[in-house]
């Protein structure tokens, strides 16, 4: 495991340790390399880190796990019908905010990181067919339904470790699926993503966020249930907009659907980041919030996890006599 000894949004040094467990804490018996992570918030930009990850040498391991820890559709060939029509969902909400930002022009190129089956490519050939669209995803089976449906054939799959450039092309539009807050490491990935944009391009970043209303009793959103392990970074929209200033990022618009935000960023050739520094209240907000959060959760995070539906996965792992490679 490696130790950040700086945010990983902004780099002011480390931050206040605010909480210690995720959803993979509740059985000790898995070795501490897979489960530590040390939620930090960052006193300079609000951003709330996981301070102990991974190195990225070991990430395919650790992500082989992902699909069985969370035990989703994940890695399921053909991907279910539920599952796809949710994605298809997200699709046609995606492909609405880039028509209405006049983004879908004849002939542009359009990347999309972690694509799914081709949601969007699916929904986009209905709709704009003149769209050159390339994918990638983590998932196989994904992959595999990708080019078999034709949703999408100029489709590869993601190495966990980081996002990669592809030699040679730049893409117009490069949009960017809950990539930041599972981010390894965090500046690596966004220097990808802006190295495969072309000079004017757009980048559209769609994340389920809100972590100020997660913690928030009484809202909409707010969770008891412990964080998720492969969540690296865990953003408020205030903390994800410092982020892309601080990276030199112009924000054109951010719309909102339930619990996921998206952001519509452009980016100057040789514009200079912006400092990102949290307003007082809004670092007081978060942090009462969370003191709060703390308190509810520890009274019943032990249940939870009796709960958890990660807990065979468990069983299996602790009888398992071969050291898992973190
Ligand atoms: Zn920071």
């Amino acid at each position: 495991m490696q130790r950040l000894d700086s945010c990983p949004a902004c780099g002011a040094g480390r931050g206040a340790e605010i909480f210690t467990d995720n959803d993979l804490t509740g059985n000790r018996t898995l070795p501490e390399a897979l489960w530590r992570s040390e939620y930090t918030l960052c006193g300079n930009c609000g951003l709330i880190y996981a301070a102990w990850r991974q190195e990225t040498s070991v990430a395919t391991p650790y992500y082989d796990l992902f699909p069985e820890l969370e035990h989703r559709s994940y890695g399921v060939y053909p991907p279910p019908e539920g599952y796809r029509n949710g994605k298809l969902s997200v699709a046609r909400w995606i492909a609405g905010i880039l028509e209405a930002n006049g983004l879908l022009d004849e002939g542009r190129s359009l990347l999309h990181i972690r694509c799914d089956f081709g949601s969007l490519a699916q929904e986009l050939a209905k709709t704009s067919p003149g769209i050159k669209i390339t994918g990638g995803d983590y998932f196989e089976s994904n992959v595999r339904f990708a080019r078999e449906s034709g949703n999408l054939e100029d489709v590869y799959l993601l190495d966990p470790a980081g996002i990669e450039t592809l030699p040679g092309k730049q893409f117009d539009i490069v949009v960017v699926n809950h990539m930041f807050t599972h981010a390894i490491d965090l500046q690596s990935d966004l220097k990808a993503c802006l190295a495969m944009l072309k000079p004017g391009g757009t980048m559209f970043v769609y994340n389920e966020i809100d972590f100020m209303e997660t913690v928030n009793p009484g809202g909409r959103y707010f969770r008891l249930a412990p964080v998720n392990n492969y969540h690296k970074q865990l953003f408020t929209p205030g903390s994800i907009r410092r982020f892309f200033e601080h990276a030199g990022l112009e924000l054109r618009s951010a719309e909102r659907r339930k619990n996921t935000l998206s952001f519509i960023l452009t980016r100057r050739e040789g514009a200079a980041g912006k400092p990102a520094t949290i307003p007082t209240a809004e670092l007081s907000l978060l942090k009462a919030r969370l003191e709060r959060w703390g308190g509810y959760r520890r009274s019943w995070i032990r249940s939870a996890m009796r709960l958890k539906p990660v807990r065979a996965a468990y069983r299996r792992m602790a009888k398992d006599p071969a050291p898992l490679p973190y």
